[in-house]
């Protein structure tokens, strides 16, 4: 195990309901709590305002609502989320080619194979300066730990929550962990954690005592060793990079369902020549090209293809993707489009466009919401969560207009703001901007002609320097 405490966990604080409390200035200092508003509903994140009521996230919602009824209940955004994490990972691998990705908001980040630390003074001026930079870039805090190892540096990450930083200094970490619960240990659940309480042992240094044949002999072999080390802060596990991982994917969740195809082809592209962007940033190519679309009913589905040989050409991947695309319908809406390749290889063939039209075509359909947790939070449509009308879309189709609490919208003579509520034929819209001060609230019809769905505005206005990125904004 390495002597210095070079391992950095960054663990943004109460991520989602801190970027609507930046987004909404009514509802800073104030109880937020974002998750699914449906029958079956539970909390994503909850602000620290909420969470002196006892509400904390994976809670049911109704039990937040009986807890919290004062409590502003939103809709999650992940969009925007998804663009702050991409601000936040971009900050961490300046530090670093080792960034582990744990979450949206979570990662390790090894500062010793980035030559950005190697002894204590080093490692705490590269956080304080991480610190700032994510700050001053998303506008929201993130809590850093540093350690000799993960295990600690995920621990004092904990400890240093909200807004803060702890650094475990090497040596000293048997007398830190001994008092804690045996809970805090990574793989120790809560079936786990009853057996031990059973076998006498409640805290981590009660495991040391027991010894490596008692956790044998309670736990097994496997789990009983790996248990016991953990105790004795030997944690050996190292920070995995992304370049590591079997394939390089992009996806993005829509606030507001897409259900023009031409759109939907455009995003297709877009997300196709980030892929290829985060491909060649780790130097990999790759011969499966997989198209995700998630539908406005959140049947999700794959379709692949396999070239001949590995390829890194936006174009070649960009011609995949729409390829697939045309087999796949999208009428009705689509909530989250997903580019990735996978048969990763770090070399490319030259012949690109040749393997291309030789490609052979593999499809695989995808189980319906296999990732529970998005489909969970954004799944409550029309029960509580947002008032439901039916509206003429541009092509002639009926296209189901959903005020989701919390989403952005913009009124022609009022400018932009977002849901508050609906419901009974109303929706309720307060006017506010991150830049602006607390703003005012007007209700409208539903179906009112001049409030439309907006995407959401940037929490920090970004510098006026240097040309958008084409296709965002
Ligand atoms: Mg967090």
């Amino acid at each position: 195990m390495r002597t210095a405490p070079t391992i950095l966990h960054l663990d943004m604080d109460a991520f989602f309901a801190s970027a609507e409390q930046a987004s909404k200035p009514s509802l800073r200092g104030k109880a937020v709590i974002v998750g699914g508003l449906g029958p079956r509903g539970v909390v994503s994140t909850c602000s620290y305002e909420a969470r002196v009521f006892g509400v904390h996230s994976a809670m049911p919602m109704a039990q937040a609502r009986r807890l919290a009824p004062n409590a502003a209940y939103l809709v999650p955004r992940f969009g925007l989320y998804r663009q702050i994490s991409e601000q936040v990972m971009g900050l961490l691998r300046e530090l670093s080619p080792l960034v582990e990705p744990l979450s949206l908001d979570e990662a390790f980040v090894d500062l010793e194979a980035g030559e950005t630390a190697w002894d204590e003074a080093s490692a705490l001026l590269a956080a304080r300066k991480l610190r700032d930079d994510i700050r001053a870039v998303t506008g929201l805090t993130g809590s850093v730990g540093l350690a000799a190892c993960k295990m600690l540096a995920k621990i004092a990450s904990e400890q240093a929550k909200p807004d803060g930083l702890v650094l475990i200094e090497p040596g000293t970490e048997r007398a830190l962990l001994a008092p804690m619960s045996v809970r805090i240990l990574p793989g120790v659940g809560p079936a786990t954690g009853d057996h031990l309480r059973r076998g006498g042992i409640s805290t981590v240094g009660e495991i040391a005592e027991a010894g490596e044949d008692e956790l044998v002999r309670l736990l097994g072999k496997a789990h009983g060793l790996a248990l016991y080390a953990m105790a004795l802060a030997r944690d050996e596990r190292p920070v995995v990079a992304e370049r590591d991982t079997k394939s390089v994917s992009v996806e993005d969740t829509y606030d507001v369902d897409i259900h023009d195809r031409v759109r939907v082809r455009m995003e297709v592209q877009r997300l196709a020549d980030r892929c290829v962007q985060r491909l060649r940033g780790a130097h990999l190519s790759g011969r499966t090209i997989v198209l995700k679309v998630r539908r406005y009913d959140f049947s999700t589905l794959t379709r692949s293809e396999t070239l001949r040989g590995p390829t890194d050409d936006p174009a070649v991947v960009r011609e995949a993707a729409a390829r697939l695309l045309e087999a796949v319908d999208t009428t009705g809406g689509v909530r989250l489009l997903g580019v990735g390749v996978t048969g990763l290889a770090d070399y490319t063939q030259e012949d690109l466009f040749a393997q291309a039209r030789a490609a052979a075509a593999g499809v695989e359909e995808g189980a319906s919401g296999e990732r529970v947790e998005e489909a969970q939070v954004g799944g409550g449509a029309g029960a509580g969560a947002g008032a439901v009308d039916v509206v003429e879309s541009a092509g002639g189709e009926p296209a189901e207009r959903v005020w989701w609490a919390g989403h952005d919208v913009r009124h022609v003579e009022f400018g932009h703001g977002w849901v508050q509520g609906s419901g009974l034929g109303r929706v309720t819209v307060r006017f506010e901007t991150p830049g602006s001060g607390p703003g005012r609230v007007k209700t409208f019809r539903v179906d009112d002609p001049l409030l439309e769905s907006a995407e959401p505005l940037p929490l920090v206005e970004p510098l006026p320097a240097g040309p958008a990125a084409p296709g965002e904004g």
